[in-house]
């Protein structure tokens, strides 16, 4: 059997599907893993979730102006090698975003609302289930808010996998419309805009 196994190593190499460098550990190699380490939410902007600069809890564009009427979160770091996990290991990546959660130590929300895309939708229910939460269908394709579908003075927390800084824009201002108390958006990997 360890011949045997030798064999399928050496026909088909598991390789770290990051660096690709070969591995004995499932899909990505240790180095890797321990890149995908999820950021301290202490040393971040606390509405925002950039790096600080040293002057109080908000980043320099927070304390200048917000560009988002929700608090936001990452689960990881734009250039996590989780990112090669692949969105569709859903259940996986709801518990990480639950992990981040918990360290956030924001308020249990009311319910959880997703970006209105299939991987928003698919691993934010897997988190709602995952916190015991209603999950609530309140954006439509297009970010319009969907009537009746929020509660004034409840809290919400908006899922989002990997949407534009302008899509998210778009949504969560429609959000805030229904007058919610207060809204958190937590992105699994956030959107970096690529500088061509
Ligand atoms: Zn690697
Ligand atoms: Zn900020």
């Amino acid at each position: 059997m360890a011949l045997f196994s030798s064999w399928i190593d050496f026909l088909f190499p598991p390789l770290c599907l990051a660096c690709k460098e070969r591995c004995r550990t499932k899909f990505l190699c240790p180095s890797c893993w321990n890149l995908c380490a999820l950021p301290d939410p202490v040393e971040r902007c606390r509405h925002c979730f950039e790096e600080l600069d040293g002057r109080g809890n908000l980043c320099k564009q927070c304390r200048f102006e917000k560009l988002l009427p929700a608090e936001r979160a990452y689960v990881f770091d734009p250039e996590s090698p989780a990112r090669y996990l692949g969105v569709e290991w859903a259940e996986a990546m709801a518990s990480f975003a639950l992990i981040q959660w918990i360290q956030l130590e924001w308020p249990r929300p009311h319910a959880v609302i997703a970006m209105p895309d299939k991987d928003s939708i698919t691993i934010g229910s897997a988190f709602a289930a995952m916190q015991q939460v209603p999950f609530v269908k309140a954006l439509r394709q297009n970010h319009e808010y969907v009537d009746d579908r929020l509660e004034e003075d409840e809290i919400y927390l908006l899922f989002d996998v990997s949407n534009s800084l302008e899509n998210l824009k778009k949504s969560a201002n429609s959000l805030s419309l229904s007058f919610p108390k207060r809204i958190y958006l937590l992105s699994l990997f956030p959107y970096v805009d690529r500088v061509s």
